[in-house]
């Protein structure tokens, strides 16, 4: 279905010249496709890191020892390693009229060296150079041409990322090859943007990223890369527009009522709802009540109360005689979403069950029963509830929790599980604004901003492990006090094993000082064994919970007062702003230390001042993207979710809005793409493949 123009694109990286299986292969690692074979379009896509600027053509007298220049130069004599000393180098004396120069070669082939450098002849020798005993020298020079070739030697040369085996030079001669293979394309971006933005046209482009006549043709930000990573934005966006339109002509079933069971929902709080709350509530029974399908996320902090709006969310669809399925990631999240909740739906008379891997037997059965009798309004599981055999009667609304850690695949498949099911997504990561248009451009965005009301500020430290007695004897006192700690030991080694004994050594030293207060939970635990201490925590009954970071999402025991965590400088940003959200849940202070081990690198350094300033949700989660690649951020990896090729967040970011308002015009005088720029886009919906699109608007 690809256009045949694109085809030498998408072409075996094999018809180039010099490329055969085993380069191929390395090649393959390079560009990340190991499981496929790698094609032009992907090593056109291999943007260089930077240029070998050769520009400088000083006289050898003038030469800065250290730099990059191409110098012309007579060769005066060779020097070849003497007999039976192979390992000392091959040497050539060459000069101009102000000074001497040595070039200087390790095992080199000295057949090849004679001819390269003819005695008594001028020679552009390029490279970089170096003062060794006092003489000017240059070590294995990157290029050596003749005067009748000097216009050959490229002055400014890209370095690309390698990998092991794969020398630059393949790469660059690869590249060379490949740009010889650009087709024709049509334009598919409009004139005036272009023009305004002083971009390349495509394959302008991809020439001046790989045959840059300055530095500055490279540079991420410089009007060659901008254009092609606004390609990739525009592509990306379209795409998301195309599959929204053909969700938006999915009917959905409106799902109304008066609202009484949200009363009684409401009227069973303890608290009253915070104005964000009540504007998402808003939001989603609006949604519910069109007959088109929601498709929702929910953003909000760690703490920031989106369990209830879920749940009244899902009384609005159940008071219209219809079931609401909530998914978490974990057990032990499901197992806390069901204590939170169960008594709320009791008090609204609504019907509660939980289904994860765990129930098994007659309590399994009557959950799949209930399920599919419609005798359960609401159910709360884990990825069991994916599992063929659990059906519903009519499952109206699907809310995910912790969105990034199921992939879309499995949202999905919820969603396939009743008629035009509503979708409601919570995140407690909270996303930069420029990734949710990215990655949640589909979907309408109701945010949780503020806490909810009462919350003291959490007084976050770092200290030195140096000094843990004293933080073991803080520890000390918040117990006797009656206040709940965590101690959270972090993923140090590969291995779990290892992880696992650095946390039960912690735990071993703590117990000395108290006792049956402490206690540990780990990932190798049974979910059972976990819950219980999880509940002995929460209870009280024990007061001190080393931990490791399986506590990391959303576990609510607002007793808790001050959380350790040791090796702070391992966790990224969103991970420690993450767990700190565990405490200052409570209506006493509480306190945040983060011990580290000096010395600090420089990210360390500023993830940490970061959380001692600003419990910002948003506000870190900007600073955690600037602070590192986007694609780490959301773990792409395990979620599925596509990243980028060639735009980078943090230089083309500002192009995504422009480039979502180009998308939605564009649609909304051409939905079909048949005008001429519209055919042109599926061209560039295919360079990027977003083919699947392109399958939706075929399907109508
Ligand atoms: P999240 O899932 O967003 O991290 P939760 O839904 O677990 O947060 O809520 C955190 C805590 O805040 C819970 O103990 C909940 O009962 C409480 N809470 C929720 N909304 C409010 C509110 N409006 N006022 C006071 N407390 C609230
Ligand atoms: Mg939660």
């Amino acid at each position: 279905m690809r256009p045949n123009l694109l085809d030498p694109l998408f072409a075996s990286l094999r018809a180039l010249p010099g490329v055969g299986p085993k380069v191929e292969k390395l090649f393959g690692r390079l560009l990340g496709r190991e499981d496929a074979p790698p094609r032009i379009i992907d090593l056109l896509f291999h943007l260089p890191t930077g240029t070998v600027d050769r520009r400088s053509q000083p006289k050898l007298r003038d030469v800065a020892p250290g730099t990059v220049v191409t110098v012309a130069v007579t060769i005066d004599r060779h020097r070849p390693s003497p007999p039976h000393r192979s390992r000392a180098p091959y040497q050539i004396y060459a000069s101009d009229d102000t000074a001497d120069i040595v070039l200087t070669y390790f095992h080199a082939k000295q057949d090849y060296l004679k001819k390269l450098f003819p005695v008594g002849e001028l020679r552009y020798v390029s490279g970089t150079t170096a003062l060794y005993d006092g003489t000017l020298q240059m070590v294995h020079p990157d290029r050596v041409v003749s005067a009748e070739d000097l216009d050959k030697l490229p002055m400014v040369e890209p370095v690309y990322p390698l990998t092991e085996d794969l020398s630059i030079n393949q790469v660059r001669k690869a590249t060379e090859a490949a740009l010889t293979k650009l087709p024709m394309l049509p334009e598919w971006q409009d004139e005036a943007w272009l023009t305004r933005n002083q971009f390349l046209s495509w394959p302008e482009a991809l020439n001046a990223l790989h045959r840059p006549e300055e530095p500055t043709d490279v540079k991420p930000e410089g009007a060659a890369w901008s254009r092609l990573a606004y390609d990739e934005l525009l592509a990306g966006q379209l795409a998301l527009a195309l599959v929204r339109a053909h969700q938006r002509r999915q009917p959905g079933r409106g799902s109304s009522g008066e609202g009484i069971l949200r009363a009684k929902v409401i009227a069973a709080l303890p608290y009253s709802l915070t104005p964000s709350q009540a504007r998402a509530v808003d939001d989603i029974v609006a949604d519910l009540a069109q007959p088109q399908r929601m498709v929702r996320l929910l953003q909000g902090d760690v703490g920031s109360g989106k369990t209830v709006v879920a749940l009244l969310s899902a009384a609005t669809v159940i008071e219209a005689g219809r079931q609401a399925a909530l998914m978490a990631p974990t057990e032990i999240l499901a197992r806390q979403h069901f204590a939170t909740i169960a008594p709320l739906a009791a008090a609204a008379g609504l019907r509660v069950a939980i289904l994860t891997g765990r129930e098994r037997g007659k309590e399994r059965s009557d959950a799949l029963d209930g399920l599919a009798l419609g005798d359960i309004d609401l159910v709360v599981g884990t990825h069991a509830l994916f599992q063929d055999e659990v059906a519903f009667r009519d499952l109206a609304l699907a809310i995910v929790d912790e969105q990034h850690r199921f992939g879309v695949h499995q949202r999905l498949a919820l969603a396939r599980k009743g008629d035009a099911v509503d979708m409601l997504v919570l995140t407690a990561t909270p996303i930069p604004r420029t990734l949710v248009l990215t990655y949640f451009g589909d979907m309408e965005i109701s945010e949780l901003r503020e806490k909810p009301a009462g919350r003291l500020p959490i007084d976050t430290r770092a200290v030195p492990q140096g000094r843990i007695n004293e933080v073991v004897d803080a520890v000390g006192r918040a117990i006797d006090k009656g206040q709940r700690v965590y101690w959270v030991c972090p993923l140090v080694e590969e291995s779990e094993t290892i992880d696992l004994a650095a946390a039960e050594d912690r735990f071993d030293d703590l117990k000395k000082h108290f006792g049956a207060k402490a206690d540990l939970v780990h990932g190798r635990m049974k979910g059972s064994e976990k819950d219980r201490a999880m509940a002995r925590f929460g209870s009280g009954e024990t007061q001190l919970l080393v931990a490791t970071t399986v506590i990391e999402v959303g576990v609510d025991v607002p007793a808790a007062t001050v959380m350790v965590i040791e090796h702070a400088e391992r966790f990224g940003l969103a991970q420690l702003h993450q767990l700190r959200g565990r405490i200052g849940r409570g209506r006493e202070r509480s306190t945040c230390i983060l011990l580290y081990r000096a010395p600090l690198g420089e990210t360390a350094k500023a993830r940490l001042a970061i959380l001692r300033e600003t419990e910002d949700g948003f506000r870190i989660a900007e600073e955690d993207l600037r602070l590192r690649g986007e694609g780490d951020l959301l773990g792409t990896r395990q979620s599925g979710v596509p990243g980028f090729r060639v735009a980078r967040l943090e230089f083309h970011g500002k192009l995504l809005a422009p480039a979502r308002d180009d998308a939605a015009l564009t649609l909304s005088r051409d939905p079909e793409l048949r005008s001429e720029r519209g055919q042109a886009l599926r061209h560039l919906l295919y360079l990027f493949e977003r083919d699947e699109a392109i399958r939706l608007l075929r399907a109508g």
